[in-house]
Protein backbone atom coordinates (compact mmCIF):
# COMPACT_ATOMS: atom_id res chain seq x y z
CA UNK A 1 0.00 0.00 0.00
CA UNK A 2 1.20 3.36 -1.37
CA UNK A 3 1.70 6.42 1.09
CA UNK A 4 -1.35 9.25 1.06
CA UNK A 5 -1.41 12.77 0.49
CA UNK A 6 -4.55 14.21 0.83
CA UNK A 7 -5.08 17.81 -0.83
CA UNK A 8 -7.33 19.46 1.23
CA UNK A 9 -8.79 23.23 1.48
CA UNK A 10 -11.75 25.72 1.05
CA UNK A 11 -13.03 25.94 -2.41
CA UNK A 12 -11.40 27.65 -5.40
CA UNK A 13 -8.00 27.65 -3.89
CA UNK A 14 -6.34 25.54 -6.44
CA UNK A 15 -6.28 21.91 -5.00
CA UNK A 16 -7.11 20.44 -8.43
CA UNK A 17 -4.69 22.68 -10.23
CA UNK A 18 -2.24 21.16 -7.56
CA UNK A 19 -3.17 17.23 -7.99
CA UNK A 20 -2.61 17.92 -12.02
CA UNK A 21 0.82 19.41 -11.26
CA UNK A 22 2.03 16.90 -9.03
CA UNK A 23 0.46 14.08 -11.60
CA UNK A 24 1.98 16.01 -14.38
CA UNK A 25 -1.20 15.39 -16.41
CA UNK A 26 -4.50 17.06 -16.24
CA UNK A 27 -6.48 14.49 -14.56
CA UNK A 28 -8.50 16.24 -11.75
CA UNK A 29 -11.14 18.42 -12.62
CA UNK A 30 -10.35 22.09 -12.58
CA UNK A 31 -13.58 24.95 -12.62
CA UNK A 32 -13.61 28.66 -12.27
CA UNK A 33 -16.59 27.86 -10.06
CA UNK A 34 -16.31 26.97 -6.20
CA UNK A 35 -17.79 23.33 -5.57
CA UNK A 36 -16.81 20.94 -8.53
CA UNK A 37 -15.02 18.37 -6.87
CA UNK A 38 -17.89 16.53 -4.77
CA UNK A 39 -15.68 13.42 -3.33
CA UNK A 40 -12.52 12.14 -2.50
CA UNK A 41 -10.89 11.13 -5.82
CA UNK A 42 -7.24 8.89 -5.36
CA UNK A 43 -4.64 8.97 -8.18
CA UNK A 44 -0.89 6.93 -8.10
CA UNK A 45 1.57 9.68 -8.24
CA UNK A 46 5.16 9.57 -8.61
CA UNK A 47 8.32 11.47 -8.08
CA UNK A 48 11.66 10.81 -8.22
CA UNK A 49 10.86 7.13 -8.31
CA UNK A 50 8.97 7.29 -5.42
CA UNK A 51 5.41 5.82 -5.54
CA UNK A 52 2.34 7.67 -3.05
CA UNK A 53 -1.28 7.97 -3.84
CA UNK A 54 -2.34 12.00 -4.18
CA UNK A 55 -6.36 12.56 -2.85
CA UNK A 56 -8.31 15.49 -4.10
CA UNK A 57 -11.12 16.48 -2.42
CA UNK A 58 -13.49 19.05 -2.58
CA UNK A 59 -14.20 22.43 -0.74
CA UNK A 60 -14.46 22.26 2.95
CA UNK A 61 -16.77 24.83 4.94
CA UNK A 62 -17.34 25.03 8.46
CA UNK A 63 -21.18 24.35 9.07
CA UNK A 64 -21.87 23.33 5.79
CA UNK A 65 -25.48 21.96 4.96
CA UNK A 66 -26.54 19.15 2.57
CA UNK A 67 -24.77 18.68 -0.85
CA UNK A 68 -21.93 21.04 0.88
CA UNK A 69 -21.87 18.95 4.30
CA UNK A 70 -21.24 16.05 2.57
CA UNK A 71 -18.11 17.48 0.13
CA UNK A 72 -17.22 18.41 3.43
CA UNK A 73 -17.26 15.00 4.99
CA UNK A 74 -15.56 13.36 2.37
CA UNK A 75 -12.49 16.16 2.80
CA UNK A 76 -12.95 15.06 6.36
CA UNK A 77 -11.88 11.13 5.59
CA UNK A 78 -9.40 12.19 3.55
CA UNK A 79 -7.34 14.01 6.14
CA UNK A 80 -8.17 11.08 8.53
CA UNK A 81 -6.72 8.55 6.09
CA UNK A 82 -3.80 10.50 4.68
CA UNK A 83 -0.22 10.07 6.01
CA UNK A 84 0.51 13.87 5.38
CA UNK A 85 -2.06 16.40 4.52
CA UNK A 86 -1.40 19.25 1.92
CA UNK A 87 -3.69 22.16 3.30
CA UNK A 88 -3.96 24.95 0.10
CA UNK A 89 -4.97 28.26 0.56
CA UNK A 90 -4.70 31.28 -1.34
CA UNK A 91 -1.84 33.25 -1.01
CA UNK A 92 -3.14 36.04 -2.98
CA UNK A 93 -5.70 37.37 -0.32
CA UNK A 94 -5.02 37.26 3.58
CA UNK A 95 -5.96 33.85 5.27
CA UNK A 96 -10.26 33.77 5.96
CA UNK A 97 -12.31 32.35 8.62
CA UNK A 98 -13.16 29.33 6.53
CA UNK A 99 -9.06 28.87 6.35
CA UNK A 100 -9.25 29.28 10.47
CA UNK A 101 -11.45 26.92 10.71
CA UNK A 102 -10.18 24.31 8.36
CA UNK A 103 -6.85 24.62 10.04
CA UNK A 104 -8.97 23.47 13.38
CA UNK A 105 -10.91 20.39 11.69
CA UNK A 106 -6.77 19.31 10.52
CA UNK A 107 -5.47 19.82 14.20
CA UNK A 108 -8.44 17.45 14.98
CA UNK A 109 -7.61 14.87 12.96
CA UNK A 110 -3.76 14.91 14.50
CA UNK A 111 -2.38 14.44 10.65
CA UNK A 112 0.86 16.26 9.59
CA UNK A 113 0.21 19.09 7.77
CA UNK A 114 1.86 21.23 5.30
CA UNK A 115 0.72 24.70 4.70
CA UNK A 116 0.74 25.47 0.56
CA UNK A 117 0.52 29.17 -0.27
CA UNK A 118 -0.97 28.68 -3.68
CA UNK A 119 -1.42 31.37 -6.59
CA UNK A 120 2.35 32.27 -6.46
CA UNK A 121 2.55 33.41 -9.50
CA UNK A 122 5.68 35.31 -9.26
CA UNK A 123 8.16 37.22 -6.28
CA UNK A 124 5.94 40.08 -5.30
CA UNK A 125 3.75 37.46 -3.99
CA UNK A 126 5.66 35.71 -2.70
CA UNK A 127 6.92 38.58 -0.38
CA UNK A 128 3.14 39.02 0.65
CA UNK A 129 2.59 35.36 2.21
CA UNK A 130 4.25 36.11 5.32
CA UNK A 131 0.71 36.57 6.91
CA UNK A 132 0.06 32.98 6.20
CA UNK A 133 2.22 31.97 9.69
CA UNK A 134 -0.51 33.66 11.32
CA UNK A 135 -1.92 30.14 10.33
CA UNK A 136 -0.22 28.54 12.89
CA UNK A 137 0.64 25.38 10.84
CA UNK A 138 4.50 26.85 10.50
CA UNK A 139 6.04 28.10 6.96
CA UNK A 140 4.01 28.76 4.57
CA UNK A 141 5.32 27.17 1.50
CA UNK A 142 4.58 28.94 -2.08
CA UNK A 143 3.94 27.79 -4.85
CA UNK A 144 1.80 28.09 -8.32
CA UNK A 145 0.60 25.38 -9.34
CA UNK A 146 -0.69 26.89 -12.29
CA UNK A 147 2.93 27.72 -13.53
CA UNK A 148 4.52 24.84 -11.58
CA UNK A 149 6.40 27.21 -9.48
CA UNK A 150 7.66 25.82 -6.25
CA UNK A 151 6.52 22.36 -7.09
CA UNK A 152 9.00 20.84 -7.60
CA UNK A 153 10.68 21.91 -4.18
CA UNK A 154 7.26 20.97 -2.37
CA UNK A 155 7.32 17.33 -4.10
CA UNK A 156 10.45 17.65 -2.14
CA UNK A 157 9.24 17.94 0.89
CA UNK A 158 6.07 15.77 0.83
CA UNK A 159 8.53 13.39 0.17
CA UNK A 160 10.60 13.86 3.07
CA UNK A 161 8.25 13.86 5.51
CA UNK A 162 6.45 10.17 4.05
P1 LIG B 1 -10.18 23.84 -6.18
O1 LIG B 1 -11.63 24.21 -6.07
O2 LIG B 1 -9.46 24.15 -4.89
O3 LIG B 1 -9.93 22.45 -6.67
O4 LIG B 1 -9.53 24.86 -7.25
P2 LIG B 1 -9.20 24.62 -8.80
O5 LIG B 1 -7.97 23.81 -8.96
O6 LIG B 1 -10.45 24.14 -9.50
O7 LIG B 1 -8.82 26.10 -9.24
C1 LIG B 1 -9.72 27.18 -9.03
C2 LIG B 1 -9.27 28.35 -9.88
O8 LIG B 1 -8.01 28.84 -9.40
C3 LIG B 1 -9.08 27.99 -11.35
O9 LIG B 1 -9.51 29.09 -12.14
C4 LIG B 1 -7.57 27.81 -11.45
O10 LIG B 1 -7.08 28.04 -12.74
C5 LIG B 1 -7.08 28.86 -10.49
N1 LIG B 1 -5.74 28.55 -9.97
C6 LIG B 1 -5.30 27.38 -9.43
N2 LIG B 1 -3.99 27.44 -9.12
C7 LIG B 1 -3.57 28.69 -9.46
C8 LIG B 1 -2.30 29.36 -9.40
O11 LIG B 1 -1.27 28.82 -8.96
N3 LIG B 1 -2.28 30.65 -9.82
C9 LIG B 1 -3.39 31.27 -10.32
N4 LIG B 1 -3.26 32.54 -10.70
N5 LIG B 1 -4.58 30.67 -10.41
C10 LIG B 1 -4.68 29.39 -9.98
MG1 LIG C 1 -11.22 20.85 -7.10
Amino acid sequence: ILPIVAVVGRPNVGKSTLVNRILGRRQAVVEDVAGVTRDRVAYDAEWTGRRFTVVDTGGWLPDAKERAKAIATQAEIATQTADVVLFVVDATIPPTSDDEAAVRMLRRSGRPVVLVANKVDNARIENETASLWSLGLGEPFPVSALHGRGSGDLLDKILESL
